[in-house]
């Protein structure tokens, strides 16, 4: 079997098939690829390098557990059908999908520099010619969903990858569109992930792409500080002024 053979994705076509259609075994797709080293894993994946046998090209395999996407389906369904609509420079290409009975197996552009998390961890904090590169990645890549009036609603440093092009010059690629969809009215479904979120989405008076630009605003504190905005001594100044003398810190705590 060749990796045309099961479900190919090319630009223009629309992934129709029901994600009920389990038309391939794991063998079918262990022909087809040489599954490798873990990359990276997120709250339901688990990415795998990979090589696809046949032009010996390197690719990343992301392997969804259908089981604990349960009354989630869209999410995936989302990133299928979204994610392969898009041909971007800073957006990471999704190029095939296959499912067998249990998993969903999406054949992705392999970017090898990791994730911005791991850079933050590693890095601590960067310059502000660093941040001011990242910005203008996102912001290229926000720009063109933006106007497919796509919302990623996800933005957020695991889901930035990095791909290197010398030593000192790396470029970022949004990925993971699980939470992604199209906006044609206001929405008002509360999700994403509490540090990046913006209030409009709180306050449910219904929100849209500008979503994504809080996030940016988050991210870009975040890798010029080293920590998230919001947090900071908020924590400390709260419990210094706690009304109830016996909930407070003492001097020693403190
Ligand atoms: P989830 O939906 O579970 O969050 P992601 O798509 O965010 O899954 O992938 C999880 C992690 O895998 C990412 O944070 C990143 O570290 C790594 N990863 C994802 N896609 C790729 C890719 N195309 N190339 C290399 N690493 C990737
Ligand atoms: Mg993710």
């Amino acid at each position: 079997m060749s990796p045309e053979s099961i479900q190919p994705h090319r630009k223009g076509e629309s992934f129709a098939s029901p994600l009920s259609e389990s038309n391939v075994t794991l063998s079918d797709i262990e022909q087809c690829y040489d599954i490798g080293r873990v990359v990276g894993d997120g709250n339901f994946a688990v990415v795998r390098e990979c090589r696809r046998r046949d032009d010996g090209q390197t690719l990343a395999l992301k392997i969804i557990e259908r089981s604990k996407l349960v009354g989630r389906e869209h999410m995936m369904q989302n990133e299928l059908s979204l994610l392969g609509s898009l041909c971007h420079p800073r957006i990471v290409r999704l190029y095939a999908h296959h499912h067998t009975d249990t998993h969903s197996y999406l054949v992705m552009e392999f970017v090898s520099g990791g994730d911005l998390f791991e850079a933050i961890s590693e890095k601590g904090k960067f310059s502000e010619l660093e941040a001011g590169m990242m910005v203008s990645d996102v912001s290229e890549a926000l720009n063109y969903i933006h106007c497919k009036s796509i919302v990623h609603r996800d933005l957020k440093p695991e889901n930035l990858l990095i791909e290197h092009l010398t030593n000192d010059i790396c470029r970022l690629k949004l990925g993971d569109f699980g939470l992604a969809m199209v906006v044609t009215e206001p929405v008002y479904t509360i999700c994403g992930t509490p540090t990046y979120v913006a209030p409009e989405i709180l306050l449910e008076t219904g929100y849209g792409v500008p979503v994504d630009v809080w996030a940016l605003g988050v991210l870009l504190y975040i890798v010029l500080c080293g920590f998230p905005p919001f947090q900071e001594a908020k924590h400390l100044v709260g419990v210094l002024l706690q009304p109830d003398p016996s909930l407070r810190l003492t001097a020693e705590q403190t």
